[in-house]
């Protein structure tokens, strides 16, 4: 038997895994081969519905926003189900959140739930959680309780949180007909998924997703990559992204694709658990291919079972993706493009498009929604080939941001497009290019500048492995070009001699007028470069 044949228009997320545990029960659905872990779609059914039980024992109620501050461990996927199941509202949380931003998170999302582990990087979750009142002092109105993931059944659960172990236990207070009865309740266009906006810039917002939205995002994205139900994906995104859970867990479980996780993304363990699982699909941002291709035994690993995969998330440089195609074997590997806001996916390439359609565009407007190029600050269309800013209207477009209407109809507008602040142009095959972020744009004197017009020269110089360019304060010109620049492995160059190089292949007013060597980028969790930090940094560096 095979998978249910879409359309998905409206299967709910909870109902997605249970058509897939009856279709196909022994398949497998979830690898972590570094924990011995493995799961069945029949097995991953019945331990959702047992969480499911536990959470609704625990008193979890539909429409109650639970926030869930992990890495991508297994409960992760277990519970994206099993919450949807219930119709509580997961509020994925980033990993790297700092005391100040998960605070604002659970206030603004009036989460009643949190559930989290006890540490990740340099960041202790739970003295986190102690210092902002949210275990142990009830300085959180909405927060009724805090649930513990521990590693290993040897990690004790901090006091104050509740045993994530313990759900089992409480499900025998509710019975099967009781789950049955609460999943009858949920419909396709419920909110069942928050997720805050990356935050690279100003306040994050909780963008509200129903069922609708991502279990057909994910369908049309998976069927893009040509999934069966062969395929197995290894999935080293984050799960509290969307490029995790939708592209990912339901980009794959709507065509049946057996999730090969890690718990965080580490360029080594993605080649080992490609080659160990013979995974066939590989996502990442473009910085994560680049660091696997730059891995000091990358040679070593037999790569051979990929076929397909997904770079999305920021700018895809030509030079990389073709590196993808012949270094990781990735012949089918496609770009997406889109933003959290549409659930996300918006633009594909598709598998067999030309080496110059996959590498120079974001692809084609997905199925069943509609992109139209604006005039930026107002709607007026333009003319095929014109930049302007991308809108799409469609089953995708968020139910809107949580506690926010302001917000919500400055990004919809009372047609149903929402703008997505990306500068794009589209030709008349449909292909679309994204050409710079409306927000990101350089004003030097009065003269615009793409900062991703100097980052692709930058990228092509023999010596250079990553650019990017951001603007910075000047006296005479308002902003000045600058750029941070990292280096391939034991390659040299001067600021001097880069800016040399730029002379002749673009005006002298976008020549960067200061050059930085650094040895990594300030990104967010999800990969996005955030320029306001190469900003802050400059200008300690520079002392201005
Ligand atoms: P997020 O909501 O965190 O997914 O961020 C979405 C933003 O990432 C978009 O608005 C784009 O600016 C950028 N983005 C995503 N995918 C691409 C892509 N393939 N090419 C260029 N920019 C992208």
């Amino acid at each position: 038997m095979k998978p249910p044949p879409p359309p998905y228009r409206d299967v709910t997320v909870g109902r997605l895994l249970t058509h897939l545990a009856e279709a196909i029960p022994d398949n497998e659905a979830l690898v972590y081969s570094g924990r011995g872990l493995r799961l069945t779609f029949a097995e991953l059914e019945s331990e959702t519905r047992l969480i499911a039980r536990g959470m609704m024992a625990a008193g979890v109620e539909r429409g109650e926003r639970v926030a869930l501050w992990a890495t991508n461990v297994p409960e992760w996927v277990v519970l994206q189900f099993a919450l949807a199941k219930i119709g509580a509202i997961l509020v994925t949380v980033n990993t790297s959140l700092r005391a100040h931003e998960i605070d604002y998170l659970l206030r603004q999302s009036e989460a009643a739930t949190v559930i989290t582990i006890s540490e990740f990087r340099d960041v202790n979750y739970i003295e986190v959680l102690r210092e902002i009142g949210a275990v142990g002092s009830g300085k959180l109105p909405c927060l009724k309780r805090a649930i513990f993931i521990g590693r290993d059944e040897d990690e004790a659960c901090p006091d104050g949180l509740m045993p994530y172990e313990k759900l089992r236990d409480l499900a025998a207070g509710v019975s099967e007909d009781d789950l049955l009865a609460r999943e009858s309740q949920i419909g396709p266009d419920d909110v069942i998924n928050m997720q805050y906006t990356s935050g690279t810039t100003g306040f994050p917002k909780g963008v509200m997703l129903s069922s609708r939205n991502i279990v057909n995002n994910g369908y049309w994205l998976g069927l893009g990559l040509g999934y069966t139900t062969s395929d197995r994906l290894c999935l080293c995104v984050p799960l509290f992204h969307c490029f995790g859970c939708v592209i990912g867990v339901l980009g794959a479980y709507t065509h049946g694709v057996c999730l090969c996780a890690i718990e965080f993304f580490e360029a080594r363990k993605v080649l080992e658990t490609v080659e160990r699982e013979r995974c066939t699909s590989l996502y990442g941002v473009p910085t994560m291919f680049l660091a696997e291709m730059e891995d000091a035994e990358f040679s070593r690993f037999d790569l051979k079972s990929l076929r397909t995969g997904v770079m999305a998330g920021a700018l895809c440089p030509e030079s990389l993706m073709k590196r993808a195609i012949s270094e990781m074997n990735l012949s089918e590997i496609t770009i997406a493009y889109g933003l959290t806001e549409a659930s996300p996916g918006i633009t594909q390439t598709l598998r067999d498009d030309s080496i110059e359609q996959r590498t120079q565009t974001v692809g084609k407007v997905l199925p069943e929604m509609e992109v139209r190029i604006v005039e930026p600050g107002t709607s007026r269309p333009l003319e095929t080939g014109e930049p302007g800013e991308l809108c799409v209207r469609g089953y995708n477009v968020m139910k809107g941001y949580y506690n926010n209407p302001e917000a919500t109809r400055a990004a919809i507008d009372d047609e149903g497009w929402l703008r997505t602040g990306d500068q794009a142009t589209m030709d008349e095959k449909g292909y679309v290019r994204i050409t710079g972020r409306i927000k990101d744009i350089i004003i030097r004197g009065g003269e615009n500048i793409s900062p991703k017009e100097i980052e692709d020269l930058l990228r092509l110089h023999p010596a250079i492995s990553d650019a990017y360019v951001y603007a910075v304060k000047s006296e005479f010109f308002g902003e000045e070009v600058a750029a941070a620049v990292r280096l391939k492995p034991r390659a040299e160059a001067t600021s001097d001699e880069i800016r040399k190089y730029c002379h002749d292949k673009i005006s002298r007013f976008k020549i960067p007028k200061y050059v930085r060597f650094v040895g990594d980028f300030p990104m967010t969790a999800s990969g996005k470069i955030q320029k306001f930090k190469l900003r802050e940094e400059h200008e300690k560096e520079f002392k201005v």
